[in-house]
Order: structure tokens, then C-alpha cells, then sequence
């Protein structure tokens, strides 16, 4: 099932700046699929669009069916983490989880369970009270994840989340997002400039060329054990 279409996609910024270039695309349900190019070729661009930030200047694109925009308003499918984990450091892990269901509003005590819930899946159940200033670059990145992971959303949209750690962390970050992947069975778009990340962590990789945001070519990733 086709749950992101990029068709003939094209970004000016300023009537000047061209950031993508007929883009075309197809993602389908399940995929881990990477974003993949030197800095400036449009993957961030590219994944901004699929989240309802900024509209194509030529072509459309489409999630689930549908435009960016209202997905964003009407649903909790879609989630987004960038490379700054962007933390309330005035909230603790807990309440920083919850932020987003709280504006979403219903159960309260649901919303908790199910905050708990993923900051255990990040390995941070003993961190629930602890504030943001008191955690390391890779802990406050689990927490970004948790808070996107608490909607239930269908897909993760990511721009260069592990960019800013050190290498074993990023290592240890990229394992156990593979392991989340798996074990909610959702679309995870990821945008890297880091060829080892992305042919470790991805299905499929949209190489892009940065002459100027062009899809130079579409990889499967094959490996010799299965991922899910
Ligand atoms: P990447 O993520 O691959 O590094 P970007 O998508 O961030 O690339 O940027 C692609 C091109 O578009 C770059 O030339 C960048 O400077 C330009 N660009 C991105 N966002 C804006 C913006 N808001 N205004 C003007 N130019 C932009
Ligand atoms: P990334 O590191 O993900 O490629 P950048 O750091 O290039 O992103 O851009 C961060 C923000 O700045 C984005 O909102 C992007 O749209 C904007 N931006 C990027 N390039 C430009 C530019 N040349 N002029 C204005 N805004 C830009």
C-alpha cells in the first residue's frame, strides 16, 4: 500500500533557490526508507513537505491519500524528530512526553500509561522525573522519540536525528530504533548524509544529487538476515 507519492515535485525558495526538481517518488507501507545526499541537495526539503511544511511550487504531494496539511490537523499519523531534541527544560521526561496528548486532550490517566509505556521502550523508565538539563545528547534524543512514538502515530518522519551524537552513541541509537521500527510496524522516513546510516538502517534508500534536488537513484536494501 502507497502511503507517500511525490509526483513531479518541484521547491523554488525565493524564485531562485531550486531545492527540488521533478521529484518522484513512491513510499509504501512498512518501508524504512532514507533520505540520502550531500548537505543542500533537498532532503530535509523533501521531508518537510510530507509534513505539511511548505507546499510544492510544481506537482503535489500526498500522505495516505491525502494533502500533508490536513493529515497533520485531522489525524495522529504522522510524527516528526529532528536533529535537536527540542525539550521544554522546564517539564520533566514524563511531562514532556505527555505534551502532545495533553493538547490532543481525552483520557489523562490513558495518556500517562501510554507515555510510561514508550519511555520504557526507550530504556528510560527510571528517568520519568528528571529534567531535560540532567540527561545526556542520547538521552534527551530517546525522549524526542518517545514524545513522537506516545500518539501511536503510522509514520516517523526523522531529518537527521542521530547527527549530533557521538558515534557510539549513534551506533546504540540506531539499533534500538531498528527494534521500534519492528516492533510498531510503522513507515519511518529518515533523512541522513551518512552513507553507513542509512544503508544500515533503511529498505530503500532515494539517493538524491545535489545538482539540484534530483532523485539520482532508488536503493533496495537487501540483507543477508530478515528485519522483521
Ligand atoms: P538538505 O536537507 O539536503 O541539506 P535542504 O532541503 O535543507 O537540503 O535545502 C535545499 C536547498 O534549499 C538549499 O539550497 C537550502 O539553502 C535551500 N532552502 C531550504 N530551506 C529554505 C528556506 N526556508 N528558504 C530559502 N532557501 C531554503
Ligand atoms: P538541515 O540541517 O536539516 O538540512 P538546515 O539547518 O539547512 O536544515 O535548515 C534549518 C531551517 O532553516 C529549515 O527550516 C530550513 O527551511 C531553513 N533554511 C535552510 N536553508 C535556508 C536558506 N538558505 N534561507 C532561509 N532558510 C533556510
Amino acid at each position: 500500500k502507497e502511503v507517500v507519492a511525490f509526483q513531479h515535485v518541484s521547491k523554488v525558495f525565493n524564485n531562485e533557490t531550486v531545492a527540488l526538481k521533478d521529484f518522484d517518488l513512491s513510499i509504501k507501507e512498512g518501508e524504512f526508507l532514507s533520505f540520502l545526499g550531500p548537505s543542500g541537495c533537498g532532503k530535509s526539503t523533501a521531508l518537510r513537505m510530507v509534513a505539511g511544511l511548505g507546499e510544492a511550487t510544481k506537482g503535489s504531494v500526498k500522505v495516505f491519500d491525502g494533502s500533508p496539511k490536513e493529515i497533520i490537523k485531522e489525524t495522529n499519523d504522522l510524527a516528526f524528530v529532528f536533529q535537536d531534541a527540542n525539550l521544554l527544560p522546564w517539564r520533566t521526561v514524563l511531562d514532556n512526553v505527555l505534551l502532545p496528548l495533553e493538547l490532543r486532550g481525552g483520557n489523562k490517566k490513558k495518556h500517562k500509561q501510554e507515555a510510561i509505556r514508550v519511555l520504557e521502550m526507550v530504556g528510560l523508565k527510571e528517568y520519568l522525573k528528571s529534567y531535560p538539563r540532567q540527561l545526556s545528547g542520547g538521552m534527551k534524543m530517546r525522549v524526542s522519540i518517545a514524545r513522537a512514538l506516545a500518539a501511536k502515530p503510522k509514520m516517523l518522519l526523522m531529518d537527521e536525528p542521530f547527527g549530533a551524537l557521538d558515534e557510539i552513541t549513534r551506533q546504540t541509537l540506531q539499533m534500538e530504533l531498528l527494534d521500534i521500527w519492528q516492533k510498531e510496524n510503522m513507515t519511518i522516513l529518515f533523512v541522513t548524509h551518512n552513507v553507513y546510516e542509512a544503508v544500515f538502517l533503511s529498505t530503500r534508500i532515494a539517493v538524491m544529487s545535489a545538482s539540484p534536488g534530483r532523485l539520482s537513484s532508488l536503493i533496495d536494501v537487501k540483507l543477508p538476515f530478515p528485519r522483521r
